[in-house]
């Protein structure tokens, strides 16, 4: 077991699970099924819980979603952790029936724009403390804070100091059950930013992350590389590890997340730095209950397949994601990026929409693009 003994973090507590002090670090992963689908969502809560998963999240943004939670609720004692998107009012509805809820500073401004940021906080905190549930922050590079990130704003300064700032509002209001998380699809960053938090506020615990890892082996090689510098040095009380993979293989991200954590904590390091300095990058989000078809994940690994070719030749990044709500912020620091809807897949170049495609074409008009790409920096 990883030694906990010098870890400064406060305790929060999340139903049966402690998180942070000296308690050992938390391993959790999220859904990604269809919440309403209530099925194969509780078959995916066992699945996780027989990995050995602390804490299991699930994204609810309607009330048809809270009406599935609570006959999931009926049906498993896992420590359930819910992600709530722009509709955080839903909170309240869903507080009796879970542990934990995630907020996200940056999806605070969509909804009833007359109410301030600090009046949402609020509520959500109110929430929490009346039910006794724990609470995270959760900083995302690909949908920071509009208040924080302006088009010249760093992202790395933009994500510090919208944590900060949530974490002043909720210690502000005397609520201390919390964690933050500081993710992005770079475990450089990711390494910067929690290092710099947790000199910042030694106090808080971090929930650790590198947010579309991918697909296996590459998801887990650059989760290892953050995970390994960080908990080596003390930082991090809890963690997940995103990976693209399908429904029935979910588990991996425990089972990738506690080998991890062993290999710290016995010494044995294996991650090879170097790795992220290979040009061609694909990169992939975990899924969730807001994915929009499930031929998500062999997109995912047909864009890997068909550009394995590039090799270490050219410096380019893809993003593929699961759905319209994040797709488009999160691919934008991508070189060419698709997201998933329904029916068809969007795709674009930088930050130009190219439109939609069907699944079955997108992928040559990708390659298309590569190859333009290519051609126009000169290195065909
Ligand atoms: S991009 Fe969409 S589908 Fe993928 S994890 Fe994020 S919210 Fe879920």
């Amino acid at each position: 077991m990883l030694n906990r003994e010098n870890s400064r973090t406060r305790e929060v507590t999340a139903g049966s699970v402690v998180i942070g002090g000296q308690n050992p670090i938390a391993l959790q992963s999220m859904c990604a099924t269809r919440t309403t689908d209530i099925e194969a969502t509780l078959r995916q809560i066992h699945l996780l819980q027989d990995a050995g998963a602390d804490l299991i999240r699930i994204a609810i943004d309607s009330k048809k979603d809270v009406e599935a939670l609570q006959e999931i609720r009926k049906e498993t004692t896992a420590n359930l952790v819910v992600d709530l998107q722009e509709n955080y009012r839903l909170a309240a509805d869903v507080a009796p029936l879970i542990q934990k809820f995630r907020y996200n500073p940056g999806h605070l401004h969509h909804h009833e724009k007359s109410k301030s940021v600090a009046e949402k906080v609020k509520f959500l905190v109110e929430v929490a403390g009346a039910h006794n549930l724990a609470m995270r922050i959760g900083v995302n590079f690909g949908s920071l804070d509009p208040e924080q990130k302006g088009e010249e704003t760093d992202s790395r300064e933009a994500a510090l100091n919208s944590a900060r700032q949530h974490c002043q509002m909720v210690e502000g209001l005397g609520f201390k059950n919390f964690v933050v998380s500081l993710k992005s699809s770079d475990p450089r960053a990711v390494v910067e930013i929690n290092r710099r938090f947790s000199e910042m506020c030694p106090e808080i615990p971090l929930h650790l992350g590198v947010t579309e890892a991918g697909l296996l082996p590459d998801g887990a090689i650059k989760t290892r590389i953050a995970f390994e510098q960080l908990l080596s040095s003390g930082i991090g009380d809890t963690v997940r590890v995103s990976l693209t993979v399908p429904d029935n293989q979910k588990d991996q991200e425990i089972i990738v997340a506690r080998e991890i954590v062993e290999d710290v904590a016995a010494g044995r390091f294996r991650s090879v730095p170097e790795f992220l300095d290979r040009k061609f990058n694909v990169i992939s989000c975990p899924s969730c209950s807001r994915v929009e078809n499930h031929a998500f994940v062999e997109l995912a690994q047909e864009v890997k397949r068909v550009t394995e070719k590039y090799g270490e030749s050219h410096k380019l990044t893809i993003a593929v994601m699961g759905c319209r709500v994040n797709g488009p912020g999160e691919t934008d620091e991508a070189d060419i990026g698709l997201w998933c809807a329904p029916n068809h897949v969007n795709l674009k170049r930088g930050h130009e929409s190219l439109g939609a495609f069907k699944y079955d074409e997108v992928i040559a008009r990708m390659l298309a693009e590569v190859e333009s790409i290519i051609a126009s920096r000169g290195e065909g």
